[in-house]
């Protein structure tokens, strides 16, 4: 499609969805503010994937974690040493690039970059280039410069913080939910109804220190994410992988996703050493088809690595077998605000000057409008009074002001599914308000 992120990203600005962050300080990179509207699309959001997966599913329970907690946490879990991304300088320009998003090539005698979007068969990925070619490789903006990048490094994505006031309190914001599942495995198991095959489920913050954050709230340093590890016996994990993966498609197409826009991308070479598979459900953004959500069958990694770093059981006792078992996991994960910018762009809709949003009703910031024709009584009493009725159950708008149709094409912006014009017909047939 033709759709454009600055169409989007000007829409988001100009009816209150998401502005940036910081912006009378001429803004903060990788950090995003949601306004009226869009605090409400993502309550929307949060709220349908949480009576989903968890209201309405009898295996599935909730969690509402610390974003802070103990450092050990993120040393068991290979996040301190390991979670990074490889990054070069541009030594010059003192820009940084992710090394895993670069490519490169030989055209003639020489070298160039090429990003991500523009790459082709005959491109290599930059963290795979030898010393030799490294050296005269010139940064991506400027393909007549050679030879001004560092070699790849690890670059640690956690954001450190300190906790208390001692000096050696060096503590971490999550950069995933996952792992405060992990550590309330025994609380969540001794205090609920959780057995095996079942799951915890988080909505929360997630901050990742990300070297480029680009396109728009794709990527971004802070971010929700909805998570959920479902435990279960090692050697069910095959079907219970291809269940969630439907289960989550299904939810994604229920909340209104374009089928057409979504597809999957099945890992093969790049999978953690401990994980037996990932699928990945994608969206066909307006810069490329991405990562929506991973589904990821994690072994049970996690436990047995905080069992060993706690010295604390992490085990199910399975009543049947008589057997004690440290449950594998399928990890469906994914990103509230990337699946909001999904949302906006599948809804996106244009008929000649006129925006509409097909956005569904279960997401809608608001459900219906309520328009009196005239600013005259008895009308606008009624209207009003339609309103805070309805305003009872619903997030409703009330507009006054301005021709009908052009009350309505400001509806029609924001994705509102419903309205209602209370004209002098309404008052011969008032039957429904007392
Ligand atoms: P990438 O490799 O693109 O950095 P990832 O594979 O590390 O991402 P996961 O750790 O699998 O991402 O994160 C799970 C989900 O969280 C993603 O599918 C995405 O929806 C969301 N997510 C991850 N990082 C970000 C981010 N920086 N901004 C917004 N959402 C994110």
């Amino acid at each position: 499609s033709s759709l454009s992120m600055e169409t989007i990203v000007s829409l988001c600005r100009k009816r209150g969805f998401i502005y940036g962050s910081s912006e009378i300080y001429n803004g903060f990179n990788g950090f995003y503010d949601y306004g009226p509207l869009g605090a409400e699309l993502k309550k929307n959001i949060k709220n349908e994937w949480w009576v989903e997966f968890v209201q309405r599913s009898d295996d599935v329970f909730g969690l509402d974690s610390s974003i802070i907690g103990s450092p050990l946490i993120w040393k068991a879990s290979g996040h301190v040493g390991g979670f990074s991304d490889p990054m070069v300088d541009d030594k010059k320009t003192k820009r940084r690039y992710r090394a895993d998003q670069l490519f490169y090539k030989k055209v003639g005698d020489a070298y160039v970059t090429v990003h991500e979007a523009e790459k082709t068969e005959e491109c290599a990925c930059l963290v795979d280039a030898p010393p030799d070619v490294f050296a005269q490789l010139p940064p991506p903006d400027d393909p007549r410069r050679p030879g001004d990048l560092t070699e790849p490094r690890d670059f640690n994505l956690m954001f450190e913080t300190n906790v208390g006031a001692t000096d050696a309190s060096t503590a971490y914001l999550r950069p995933e939910t996952a792992q405060g599942i992990f550590v309330n495995y025994k609380n969540v198991l001794s205090s609920s109804r959780l057995r095996l095959p079942g799951g915890i489920a988080q909505i929360g913050k997630a901050f990742r220190n990300e070297i480029t954050p680009r396109n728009f709230i794709f990527r971004s340093r802070e971010f929700e994410q909805m998570e959920i590890e479902y435990f279960i016996k090692e050697d069910d994990w095959e079907p219970r992988h291809a269940e969630w993966i439907t289960r989550c498609k299904t939810w994604l197409l229920k909340i209104g996703l374009k089928d057409e826009l979504l597809g999957y991308d099945v890992h093969r070479d790049n999978l953690a050493h401990y994980a037996r598979a990932c699928t990945d459900i994608t969206f066909k953004f307006p810069f490329g088809e991405q990562e929506l959500q991973g589904i990821a069958a994690r072994g049970n990694y996690d436990l047995t690595q905080h069992q060993s770093a706690s010295g604390k059981s992490l085990e199910f006792y399975d009543e049947v077998a008589k057997e004690k078992l440290i449950p594998h996991v399928i990890e469906p994960s994914i990103g509230v605000d990337r699946l909001f910018l999904a949302l906006l762009c599948s809804a996106y809709e244009e008929d000649g000057d006129r925006v509409v949003l097909k956005l569904s009703p279960l997401v809608a910031p608001v459900k219906c409008a309520v328009f009196p024709l005239v600013k005259k009584e008895p009308v606008l009493t009624l209207a009003r009074r339609l309103y805070e009725d309805l305003r009872e159950e619903f997030a409703c708008d009330f507009d006054v002001s301005g021709a009908i149709g052009r009350r309505y094409r400001r509806q029609d912006e924001i994705g509102t599914p419903f309205c209602v014009t209370v004209d002098f017909d309404t008052l011969d047939d008032n039957s429904g308000f007392p």
